[in-house]
């Protein structure tokens, strides 16, 4: 690319409304220009980094079989009415009409709309397990959209959906995902940290975010210094009475389990059950459709308190619920969990025991899914107030803070949609079964976002070659006046994109200040400076964004060192 030919629209100042570094860098940069709240154009600068994320994403998602798609953005609403978000969804919904008044939405994800291509389209087991992936622009009406495109309203998601006929399949399937997902983050040479995390309004079972770590995070994750445990301090706060989550009975957390799940959680209770206070009641809940189990735990609550001794009694109600009826069921358990009393479950009950919730002593709702991946115990805690050197809830190590930017976050959905939307196939045996669902989010804009606030310096943007714009600038010294400079420069820009490297060769008849400026502060990577001087020796100067170490070479060298 000629800079003469390009557009590159950098800015000297700093713009007044950006606050964080990442947002300012990205308006200097000229990568991306405001068209109203939290909606931007990326201009050509920007899109070439966002495209190499992209690449990057759809490269690992490739490895691991994901096949690609293009789903709408614009969903009709009978499918959201069919998964009973159209109502449950809120404000960040962005609900439009056609010419007909019929309903439709400007899609904030697509579990709807793929869940409709799968059941259409999938109708046995051998067409399973299913991974299907796309990259494209999302819509959510964010209360607050700030920072650029780090909270932006519309933005780039790769959103990845799988389907299967077992939890095991599934488990599988999520294990490879937070794997691909270690090597995306890893290769675009970015300080990340995978976290239990919060399910959200999406629902289900196990969960994980994908955290870059820098201090303007607008969340705080705990992790321990002796362990790989770590977690979003926002789990606990999401489910704080005083946040925009329903009060428990109406929880969308709560999901089906089977009736080994339940079995298989009560066993580990009982362990604990030396550590608890007082325990309360089971109790089949009226709130929910189908038949519901509530585990209802309070330390200090008037509710029929169960001494703990006689925990094992709960389980006599869980038992009578024979496990065909609690299949497909919905269930929560609800903790006291009070700080001292951590709730120790296995990891066999993970599936119950990630949605467990937990109340402190207000009878407040805390706590949202606790289990350690990595670990075979973990703990249901209130996180919520931790600081740093706190005693680690993983029994390893003590607790430290940090601020964390989330860039990605994979669920393990299990039937939230696939019962509702009625998701099934025929099995090896001939029955219908409905199948179990994982789905998969990376912010591919806010990725780009989120690097930036880890690479710059006080000149700019100092990218990792994987996210650089382009990968070498050449810059000729007063190139309109010297006929040798201008030769070696066109000479060279040919020979590197021969090579397959992305150049920006600064072709503008501006003075070199101007120049070296503008490459440090879209961050090329490697710049090579052709001056009539160098020339004398058939010399050029290499220079590094990244430690500014420069050193001369012989053109002839420049190909094979920037190998
Ligand atoms: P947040 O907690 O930041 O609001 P989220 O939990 O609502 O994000 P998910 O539903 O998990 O987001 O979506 C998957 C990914 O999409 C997120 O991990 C994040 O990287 C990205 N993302 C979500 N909201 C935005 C946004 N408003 N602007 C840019 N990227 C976003
Ligand atoms: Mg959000
Ligand atoms: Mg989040
Ligand atoms: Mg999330």
């Amino acid at each position: 690319m000629r800079s003469s030919q390009y557009l590159l629209s950098t800015l000297k100042e700093t713009p007044s409304d950006a606050e964080i570094v990442s947002h300012q860098l990205m308006l200097r940069a000229g990568m991306i220009r405001k068209v109203a709240a939290g909606l931007y154009t990326w201009t050509p600068t920007g899109l070439r980094v966002l495209k190499k994320v992209e690449r990057v994403v759809r490269e690992e998602m490739e490895r691991i079989n994901a096949l690609e798609i293009l789903m709408p953005m614009v969903q009709p609403a009978d499918l959201w009415q069919e998964s009973g978000r159209w109502d449950d969804y809120g404000p960040e919904l962005l609900r439009i009409k056609d010419r007909n008044e019929r309903d439709f939405l400007l899609g904030p994800t697509h579990e709807e709309i793929i869940s409709e291509l799968v059941r259409k389209e999938v109708s046995s087991y051998k067409q399973l397990p299913l991974t299907l992936f796309q990259i494209q622009t999302k819509f959510r009406d964010e209360i607050r959209p700030r920072f650029g495109v780090m909270r932006a309203r519309e933005f780039m998601m790769k959103d990845a959906y799988s389907f299967h006929l077992t939890d095991e399949s599934l488990q599988q399937a999520y294990d490879e995902m937070y794997d691909a997902y270690c090597r995306i983050f890893q290769r675009l040479g970015l300080d990340f940290r995978p976290v239990i995390a919060d399910t959200g309004t999406i629902g289900g079972h196990a969960s994980h975010e994908f955290h870059v770590l820098a201090g303007s995070g607008e969340d705080a994750i705990a992790f321990s210094d002796g362990s790989d445990y770590a977690a979003n301090v926002e789990m606990a706060e999401a489910l704080a009475p005083s946040g925009e989550r329903a009060a428990p009975s109406q929880d969308k957390q709560v999901n089906d389990v089977t009736g080994h799940e339940v079995s298989a959680f009560l066993q580990p209770l009982a362990v604990d059950a030396q550590q608890a206070v007082q325990c309360t009641l089971v109790k089949a809940s009226d709130d929910v459709e189908s038949e519901a189990v509530m585990l209802v735990w309070r330390a200090d609550h008037e509710l029929n308190t169960i001494k703990a001794e006689k925990l094992p009694q709960v389980a006599t109600p869980l038992q009578v619920l024979d496990s065909e009826k609690l299949m497909g069921c919905h269930a929560a358990f609800i903790g006291p969990v009070n700080a001292s009393m951590p709730v120790i479950v296995d990891r066999s009950a993970a599936a119950l025991a990630d949605f467990a919730c937990g109340a402190n002593k207000q009878g407040q709702w805390l706590t949202g899914v606790n289990w350690d991946r990595d670990a075979s115990i973990s703990a249901v805690e209130d996180i919520r107030n931790v600081v740093t050197g706190d005693p680690s809830p993983c029994g390893k190590g003590t607790l430290q803070i940090a601020r964390g930017i989330e860039v990605g976050h994979i669920f393990q959905l299990g039937k939230k949609y696939s019962n509702a939307m009625k998701v099934g196939v025929l099995s090896e045996t001939g029955k219908h079964e409905t199948l179990t669902m994982g789905c998969y989010g990376i912010g591919v804009s806010r990725v780009v976002a989120a690097a930036i606030e880890q690479f710059h310096d006080d000149r700019g943007i100092n990218w990792p070659t994987e996210l650089a714009p382009f990968e070498v600038a050449i810059v000729p010294m007063n190139m309109h006046k010297s006929a040798r400079v201008q030769k070696v420069a066109n000479d060279l820009y040919q020979q590197l994109r021969d090579a397959g490297f992305d150049v920006l060769f600064d072709d503008r008849k501006e003075r070199p200040g101007v120049m070296f400026t503008d490459m440090e502060l879209i961050g090329v990577p490697h710049q090579i400076v052709i001056g009539e001087r160098n020339l004398d020796e058939e010399m050029v100067e290499y220079q590094s964004r990244s430690d500014r170490d420069k050193q001369k070479m012989p053109i002839t060298d420049v190909l094979g060192f920037l190998n």
